[in-house]
């Protein structure tokens, strides 16, 4: 009967993954991000498909921003492209400047012409890339 019921466990070191930074969330943590931006691009406001959110970091990444909900905004992925390794509040000034110009001439044009046969928008998305 000894030893009848040992089982070989692998050796694993649990306080060095608690301290390893992670680069992305869970797809809990993604969810729940994804409805706190009520389904939009946090930085141009564009609706974007759970499956497009990226998951960008107020404090970036780099500059020991932790990957937690806390630090996380939801960005499309032209957004997260652009935001590249600044922080999210200096990525947002640069936008200011001329994305969003373009983002509302566009959208003007696009209410316009979605009007169909019943009166009902159709919204078109032309994707960026
Ligand atoms: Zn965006």
């Amino acid at each position: 009967m000894k030893g009848q019921f040992e089982i070989k466990i692998p050796k694993f070191d649990f306080n060095y993954i608690g301290k390893k930074r992670k680069r992305t969330l869970s797809l809990r943590e993604r969810q729940i991000l994804y409805a706190r931006a009520g389904g939009k691009c946090e930085a141009c406001g564009r609706p974007i498909s759970f499956e497009e959110m990226q998951v960008g970091h107020k404090k970036a990444y780099s500059k020991g921003g932790a990957t937690t909900l806390s630090n996380a905004v939801c960005l499309c992925y032209r957004c997260n492209k652009l935001q590249g390794t600044d922080d999210f509040e200096t990525f947002k000034k640069k936008m200011n400047g001329t994305y969003r110009k373009r983002n509302t001439a566009q959208s003007k044009r696009r209410r316009k012409r979605s009007r169909g046969p019943f009166e009902i928008e159709v919204p078109k998305f032309k994707l960026p890339f």
